[in-house]
């Protein structure tokens, strides 16, 4: 049974020779057939270089170069589709995930029967409000989008050939893998550990970045933003029919006082409220957009895999 491990690479060059070393020697010990894919999602810096230079010496090292950046979802499918494993890992390049547990996911998954294993976070180290961010995202999104099993994991996974194919069969444009992996079914284990904090350089995917990511999460996997927008809306269509029938009462008899309060109250109320709505619809017609259009999630500059070059 050949693995594949994908790692998507942006701007990461003093991470490379770190990495390159400790993935190998943990996959070594699984099947020493293995094929590490790097995609390089249009790095800036030497990442390229360095990890051509890490090809030399080691054909067993695949890169994908995209043409520019596409993100990190993006770049972890590009590395997917490529895979020829038959078990496929996927794991992110900063060493924020820990190589060594290839292993024993590798054995879960294999001599225990489950089709998909993924790490789940016991702690996470490095900084507070991005983890603070990232632990109430996950507490939320879990019982917004009944995947019970997702809190707390991630990117960092390891999947046979039937699930991975599953995976890849669903070719929408606003990917949130976790969730899709997830979704997907199949015999799902887990693996506990402790992320680590980066082991150097500053996190590619930078708050509004996560944001971004989350609401992706959201959007595709939940219909709370409807519902909400629905619940508000009916509730303050009773409140205002009552509202309107005391203004009614007033009216007639003679009660009625000039309310300029009032008036400008609820005109402010409802005009914030409808455009939070909006707000709302529009992030789905947005989402429609995207996926009508169709482009493809990333464009393949160059893919070093020949034997012969270098
Ligand atoms: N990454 C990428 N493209 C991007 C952003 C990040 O390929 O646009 C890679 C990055 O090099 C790293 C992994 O994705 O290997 C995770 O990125 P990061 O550590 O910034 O994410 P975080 O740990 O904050 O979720
Ligand atoms: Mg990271």
């Amino acid at each position: 049974m050949k693995i594949s491990l994908v790692i998507p690479i942006y701007n990461e060059e003093g991470l490379i020779d770190e990495l390159i070393p400790r993935v190998k020697s943990a996959l070594e010990t699984i099947d020493p057939q293995f094929e590490i894919v790097v995609v390089d999602d249009g790095s800036a810096d030497g990442s390229l270089q360095k990890l051509t230079a890490q090809r030399k010496a080691d054909k067993r090292i695949k890169i994908l170069s995209l043409s520019r950046n596409f993100g990190h979802q993006s770049a972890f499918t590009a590395g997917l589709e490529y895979a020829n494993g038959d078990v496929v890992a996927m794991m992110d390049g900063d060493l924020q995930d820990p190589p060594e547990l290839l292993p024993e996911m590798y054995r879960k998954l294999t001599s225990e029967g489950y089709d998909i294993i993924s790490g789940k976070r016991t702690a996470r180290k490095g900084n507070k409000t991005k983890n603070l961010v990232t632990g109430l995202f996950h507490f939320l999104f879990k019982r917004m989008a009944h995947l019970e099993d997702l809190e707390n994991a991630g990117n960092f996974s390891m999947m046979n050939r039937q699930a991975l194919n599953a995976l890849l069969s669903m070719d929408e444009r606003v990917r949130y893998l976790p969730g899709l992996r997830t979704f997907i079914g199949f015999r799902q284990g887990f693996v506990e550990y402790v992320r680590e904090d980066r082991l150097q350089g500053e996190p590619k995917m930078n708050l509004s970045k996560l944001l971004v990511l989350a609401a992706d999460a959201i959007f595709s996997f939940s219909r709370l933003p409807i519902r909400i927008c629905l619940t508000l809306g009916l509730v303050g269509t009773v409140v205002f029919m009552l509202a309107g029938l005391y203004v009614l009462a007033a009216k007639i008899f003679g009660f009625a006082v000039l309310g300029w309060p009032s008036t400008v109250l609820s005109i402010y109320f409802l005009g914030s409220i409808q455009l939070i709505f909006l707000g709302v619809v529009g992030e789905y017609v947005y989402r429609i957009y995207k996926e009508s259009q169709k482009r493809p999630l990333y464009f393949i500059k160059k893919i070093y895999d020949n034997e012969e070059e270098a």
